[in-house]
């Protein structure tokens, strides 16, 4: 069987995307019928017998666009008042949804500091795994409203895969607005070539990230590279995928050559603590 194949007997799998893959580009309002495929494909991985968590931007997106904001939010108030808006928003949103194939959507909001604290991380980590026994399925974003640095400096890429780590996924799919990993930026490299499997992350892979050039979101190819260290080496294969179409989600359980696939390489050095520490 080949790596890809290998991707049917996936059975906890993190899936996070970007704020540019769930709201419109031209207004910013939120893409209802994108929302409907998304939650409709991760109903069906249910379905298929798998715990599924979504880690889901958009709450500054969603709450900016509510309040009326032209611009995007500048300082750290303004960002925070839109989350907190936004998330609210959102939530309502997927719940619809989700009930409307027979699931139940949960909220969990993290931030790096309840990630530090032992106890704090205990207790996620128990409500993650009590919620996906009810068959529940955890809906996971920052704590914007009361997390500072984690607005300026994090991003939900990092988050999915600390999430991915914390709770032993074994697989991680980051859907944003691009195909993957390219050996340059496509935009502006036309010899870029793109690379469909990573075997190991090494140096010269990870200088490979460059900065977003979108108008939503954190999250550029270097936070993507960061996050496939994190969850690779906690054992869980990624993949980096274009969340256009969110179709794509059963096309890549099914073993479709979609993406980038990171291989899941466990390292036995690997401390989630560390991480984190290093980071904050
Ligand atoms: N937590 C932010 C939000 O929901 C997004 C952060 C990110 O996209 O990386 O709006």
């Amino acid at each position: 069987m080949n790596t890809r194949e290998e991707l049917k007997n996936k059975k906890r799998i993190v899936v996070k995307i970007g704020s540019s893959s769930i709201t419109h580009p031209e207004t910013g309002a939120i893409n209802l019928t994108k929302l409907e495929i998304l939650v409709r494909e991760l109903c069906d991985l249910k379905n298929m017998g798998k715990d599924v968590i979504l880690v889901s931007s958009g709450a500054i997106a969603v709450g900016r666009q509510a309040a009326g904001l032209r611009r995007r939010p500048e300082n750290l108030a303004e960002k925070q008042a839109c989350a907190a808006i936004g998330q609210a928003q959102l939530m309502m949103i997927y719940q619809k949804l989700f009930s409307e194939y027979g699931h139940q959507a949960a909220q969990i909001l993290m931030t790096k500091n309840t990630m530090i604290n032992n106890l704090n991380r205990m207790n996620a980590s128990n409500t993650f795994e009590e919620l996906l026994q009810m068959g529940a399925i955890p809906i996971v974003n920052e704590n914007d409203t009361v997390s500072t640095y984690e607005i300026e400096f994090g991003d939900n890429d990092t988050l999915s895969a600390i999430v991915a780590a914390l709770i032993h996924a074994d697989l991680l799919i980051l859907l944003s607005d691009i195909d993957g990993l390219y050996t340059d930026d496509p935009h502006k490299n036309p010899d870029a070539v793109f690379i469909d499997y990573v075997d190991h992350l090494d140096d010269q892979l990870l200088k490979m990230g460059k900065g977003s050039s979108s108008d939503v979101g954190t999250g550029g190819m270097s936070t993507k590279l960061s996050a496939a260290r994190i969850a690779t080496a906690s054992g869980a294969d990624m993949i980096i995928a274009n969340g256009e179409d969110f179709h794509i989600l059963h096309k890549l359980i099914q073993g479709n050559n979609y993406g980038t696939l990171f291989q899941g390489q466990h390292d036995k050095d690997f401390y989630l603590i560390d991480i984190l520490d290093k980071d904050s």
